[in-house]
């Protein structure tokens, strides 16, 4: 028998940087959850409901525009001054592609088809877009997140090579984030919160509480407009939100996901002395 997995054994068993346990992950005030309150599509109902409430209560979200969206060009400076107050003005693409081979896409026009284009166009289109954001806003760092989560162009996968241009990029699937240290930041899952009520939206942030990660909550319409969650649910999730800052951290999702890199790069041990490699 050779001796070599013996040897390994004991190095294991003498190496700190292999039997170490993990870094417990903090939030920056030692909150129990952070929360990220995210409004997809440009919609005039986000400007007239959901910012007001936000601002009434000082928490901050996030806003992913689509840049051709009419309401974008009808009320630019609605959007710059949430900007200034705040909020983020996140990237969801200049013209909201999606694969219109799916089930349920009758909506998608010809023109907007994700299928019919290559990964390299949307990819120059989508940092198109975030040069649009940065006239609107002068940030220089922000988010993204994939229309209907679809991350397939025709030719192939575009969201990945776009990691490098934002803080995160969130996709569909999934709802309270299961394990920070090992949270993929190129592929962060988000909760769709179509009609729920207001204890549905509170279980799910109460549950990232007793977890001790996030949850992604994403809206479109808020008391009307599409996937429309009522105002009266959308304002007791924030009342339940503003009553307790000292569990969770309602953010941005560029702040969150900042605060969520450094820590989980802090959190990679450093290789004690005789054990780096060249
Ligand atoms: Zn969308």
């Amino acid at each position: 028998m050779s001796r070599l997995p013996v040897a390994l054994w004991l190095l294991a068993a003498m190496c700190p940087a292999i039997a170490a346990p993990p870094v417990a992950f903090e939030w920056p005030q030692g909150q129990r959850a952070a929360v990220s309150l995210a409004y997809d599509d440009a919609l005039d109902s986000q400007l007239d409901t959901a910012v007001p409430a936000l601002d009434r209560h000082g928490l901050k979200g996030s806003f992913y525009l689509t840049l051709s969206a009419d309401t974008v060009r009808r009320r630019l400076d609605d959007w710059r001054e949430a900007a200034r107050n705040g909020h983020e003005l996140g990237n969801h693409s200049l013209f909201h592609q999606c694969a219109a081979s799916k089930p349920g896409r009758d909506w998608v026009r010809p023109e907007h088809d994700l299928d019919a284009m290559t990964a390299r166009q949307m990819q120059e289109q989508v940092r198109l877009a975030s040069t649009m954001l940065h006239a609107i806003d002068g940030a220089t760092l922000r988010t993204f997140t994939v229309p209907c989560g679809d991350t397939l162009a025709g030719d192939g996968d575009y969201a990945s090579d776009l990691s490098a241009d934002f803080v995160a990029i969130k996709v569909t699937g999934g709802a309270v984030v299961p394990d920070m240290q090992t949270l993929d930041a190129g592929a962060v899952p988000v909760a769709a919160s179509v009609g729920l009520d207001g204890a549905a939206l509170i279980a799910l942030v109460d549950e990232a509480a007793r977890r001790g990660t996030m949850v992604n909550l994403t809206f479109h319409g808020v008391g009307a407009d599409h996937l429309a969650v009522s105002s009266e649910a959308h304002a007791q999730l924030l009342e339940h939100l503003a009553a307790a800052p000292d569990i969770y951290w309602t953010a941005s999702f560029r702040d969150i996901m900042t605060w969520v890199r450094q820590q989980q790069a802090s959190a990679v041990p450093d290789a004690p002395p005789g054990t780096r490699t060249p």
